[in-house]
């Protein structure tokens, strides 16, 4: 059966390998059709904030990998690894109908086999923000996408804002390493409500749905306090911290006004900003940010 051209056309055929040879092998055979090679790196239980991922890829090169991989290295002791979902037969269809060609599912062995024993740091970036509550999750991170990028080797890899600190460490390693990949970024995709879509969304009860909301509203709140000509990143950071300290059900964590690149706290708002949050809501741990642009 002819693939179809477009993923407009029907769900695209995607073939789901499981060993890095294969995958080395199927990206050879597509460079040696002349095509650009793009790669998504997920850990499954997809949902629309993944799909953008992978039609940017679609629009951008002619061979799609996304990588589904429940990381273990990136999980800290007490963390969700074991009960992570694992929904890999949907995972299929959306990473079809998005557009991908191929989905590498590795097992944990075949992306660590015994004796592995190498560890990618970038220092400084990853102390601060998820880095100060999650010891070794970013060094997690960084082994694995490296690892992900050696297998590909794609012209371009694709990541969510979403995930912004991992955005700025990821860019940081490709950049101090010399990987010769484009790491795009792509928009933050939220839920209708207004919701940071995210895998562990579906931890939530409906009541402590409903209470995460706060973290959406008031980062929506922050954003037209900078567009409105809030210059004062240290008062506006306090200002969020109590907002949520005081939203039912919500544990902050912490709340960052730092510059989207380096990550370094800011005092006064310039051009680019990112204001991020992280709380538990219940016993589940959410992330969520805004990047307001051309501020000046
Ligand atoms: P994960 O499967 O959570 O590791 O995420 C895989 C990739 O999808 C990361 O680059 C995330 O930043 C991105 N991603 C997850 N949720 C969203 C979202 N709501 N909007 C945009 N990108 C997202």
């Amino acid at each position: 059966m002819p693939r179809p051209r477009s993923p407009k056309e029907g769900p695209w055929m995607v073939e789901r390998l499981e060993h890095i040879s294969d995958v080395r092998r199927r990206v050879a055979e597509a460079r040696a059709r002349g095509l650009r090679v793009g790669l998504v790196p997920t850990m499954g239980a997809l949902h629309r904030g993944h799909a953008s991922l992978i039609r940017a890829a679609r629009a951008e090169t002619g061979l799609v990998v996304v990588s589904i991989f429940v990381n273990p290295t990136q999980f800290g002791p007490g963390e969700d690894l074991a009960k992570y979902p694992r929904p890999i037969a949907n995972d299929m269809d959306i990473a079809g109908r998005a557009g991908a060609d191929v989905v590498f599912n590795p097992a944990a062995e075949e992306m660590y086999p015994a004796g592995f024993a190498t560890t990618v740091h970038v220092a400084g970036l990853t102390e601060k923000m998820c880095g100060a509550s999650r010891p070794g999750h970013f060094d997690g991170v960084c082994t694995v996408v490296a690892k992900l990028l050696d297998i590909v080797r794609p012209d371009a890899a694709y990541f969510g804002e979403k995930d912004a600190q991992q955005l700025a460490v990821v860019r940081r390693m490709a950049a101090d390493l010399d990987l010769g990949v484009e790491i795009r970024g792509c928009p933050l995709v939220r839920d209708d409500d207004g919701l940071a879509l995210s895998s562990r969304n579906e931890y939530l009860s409906v009541e402590e749905r409903r209470e995460a909301l706060a973290l959406s509203t008031t980062l929506g709140q922050a954003r037209q306090a900078i567009l409105g000509g809030d210059r004062d990143a240290v008062a506006l950071a306090d200002r969020l911290r109590q907002q949520l300290a005081a939203a039912p059900g919500v544990k902050l964590e912490y709340v960052a006004v730092v510059d989207p690149d380096t990550l370094a706290d800011l005092a006064t708002i310039g051009d680019r900003v990112l204001v991020a949050v992280a709380a538990r809501v219940g016993s589940t741990r959410l992330i969520d940010n805004v990047v307001v642009r051309n501020v000046g």
